[in-house]
């Protein structure tokens, strides 16, 4: 069997060309172009080429680019003023802070000063806590992502056994939320899970966000099941994710191919995070 491919690039476009078709309608009926405050600190070559990205199709969807950069080594103090600086101003729809941050600088203490309502990159404890109760907010991009993916493709969750493997902030913990907002039986494993290949065979939907190249192979994948490779690492012959794809497409249903999958996904999320932040600012939320 060959798995089917998800092919997050067009997905991402779709999703691109929604969220145009959402700003010019704002714009139309009266409101004003969502503002998307990247905010990056230092010169971190792999952080300018996500944040260039980020400004461009936030351009390329009507939206107002309010990047700003901050020196390297800026203090905690003149980064925390500018969040609030952003915070405060009426124009600025979203905010999203590059990470990682240079190390000398506290990033946790930083996101915290995001509101709820800018927080676009949904890192905030506020956003968090209205996923963990089921409730409306903004949710992180990636794993946003990696559900719109699932939808576009029809991959049935309720009832379904989904096995996330990561637990971070960023994506496992918020990936599983997600997964069982839709009725899914969900099994977070991480750097303790005994067997990891015998609990991601369960999994009916599996989504591996490990950072580890290649830790998923074809044992750990029951036959049929979906596959989503969250992982990204670049190497000599260019990017590969978590998952050991040649070996993989060969069990699975679906899979996400790396690049082309979940990455373009990441970015197309962040806009319609800023979309639904504008919306809500000026009072048109749904
Ligand atoms: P992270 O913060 O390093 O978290 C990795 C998670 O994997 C941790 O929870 C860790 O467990 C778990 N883990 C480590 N070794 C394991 C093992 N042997 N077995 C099972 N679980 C293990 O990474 P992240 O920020 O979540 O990102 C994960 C990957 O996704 C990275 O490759 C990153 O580059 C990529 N990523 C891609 C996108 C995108 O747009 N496509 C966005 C974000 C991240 P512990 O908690 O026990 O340490």
């Amino acid at each position: 069997m060959t798995a089917r491919l998800i092919d997050g690039t067009a997905v991402a476009r779709r999703v691109r060309e929604e969220v145009g078709r959402g700003v010019q309608e704002l714009v139309s009926a009266g409101g004003t172009a969502p503002g998307l405050a990247t905010v990056l600190v230092g010169d971190d070559p792999a952080s300018e080429v996500y944040v260039r990205n980020k400004r461009r199709l936030s351009v390329e969807a009507g939206m107002q680019d309010l990047h700003r950069h901050l020196p390297g080594d800026v203090d905690q103090e003149t980064a925390a003023a500018l969040i609030d600086e952003l915070a405060a101003d009426p124009a600025v729809s979203g905010i999203l802070l590059q990470l990682p941050t240079p190390k000398h600088l506290d990033s946790d203490a930083l996101v915290a000063r995001i509101p709820a309502e800018k927080d676009v990159d949904g890192l905030t404890t506020a956003n968090a806590g209205l996923l963990a109760q089921g409730r409306p907010g903004l949710r992180p991009c990636t794993p946003a992502g990696v559900m719109t993916l699932l939808e576009e493709y029809d991959v049935p969750l309720p009832g379904a056994e989904a096995v996330v493997v990561g637990r971070s902030v960023l994506v496992g913990k918020p990936m599983a939320q997600l997964l069982l907002a839709e009725n899914a039986t969900v099994t977070v494993c991480h750097s303790r899970t005994r067997d990891l290949a015998e609990v991601c065979r369960r999994a009916d939907v599996l989504v591996v966000a490990a950072g580890i190249p290649g830790i998923v192979g074809a044992d750990a994948v029951k036959p049929g099941a979906t596959v989503i490779d969250v992982g990204i690492h670049r190497g000599e012959n260019g990017l590969r994710g978590d998952v050991e794809f040649d070996d993989v497409v060969e069990v699975a249903g679906a899979i996400t191919p790396v690049p082309g999958g979940v990455g373009p996904m990441t970015i197309a999320m962040l806009l319609a995070n800023t979309l639904t932040a504008a919306r809500a600012q000026q009072g048109r939320g749904d």
